[in-house]
């Protein structure tokens, strides 16, 4: 087990770069589990439970960090919750935006699987929206617009 000298998160031996981009190779190996701070003095206080010994589950808690919210996160959520409401009003206006939000998002470290959805979604939106709009204009031929067993 190392700890990462920049945030301080714990990792495995084996783990070459922190997800906070510090180089971890150079990192020694800590003997043991990391002490954790003494309790506060007073009464009644029970004593601490004994240090977690086992392999720390680093890549889950990561993204639980306060600290490790950026603004891609905020724009991977904004970019989501505009494709989805670009279905239902302005898509004209929100679904490119909830696009362009997304992709900003994929950009960052966390979320990504929520900015892959806000991509997907919104890009549909937007050829569903370029169709019927295409469509709407008369612009696309018969042939495009009907089924095959409808005209
Ligand atoms: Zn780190």
């Amino acid at each position: 087990m190392k700890q990462c000298p920049t945030c301080g998160v714990l990792h495995a031996d084996e783990q070459a770069v922190c997800p906070c981009g510090t180089d971890l190779t150079h990192v020694p190996p800590m003997l043991s589990a990391p002490v954790p701070p003494p309790p506060p003095a007073g009464l009644g206080v029970p004593p601490a439970a004994p240090p977690f010994i086992g392999r720390p589950l680093a890549s889950e808690w990561v993204p639980l960090a306060p600290k490790e919210y950026t603004w891609a996160d905020i724009l991977t959520v904004l970019g989501f919750s505009a494709a989805v409401a670009g279905y239902f009003w302005a898509g004209v206006l929100l679904l490119p935006l909830g696009l362009i939000a997304s992709l900003i998002g994929f950009c960052g470290n966390n979320r990504r699987g929520l900015a892959v959805a806000g991509i997907v979604v919104a890009a549909i939106g937007v050829v569903l929206k370029i169709m019927m709009m295409l469509n709407e204009a008369n612009l696309l031929p018969y042939w495009f617009t009907d089924g095959i067993f409808f005209s």
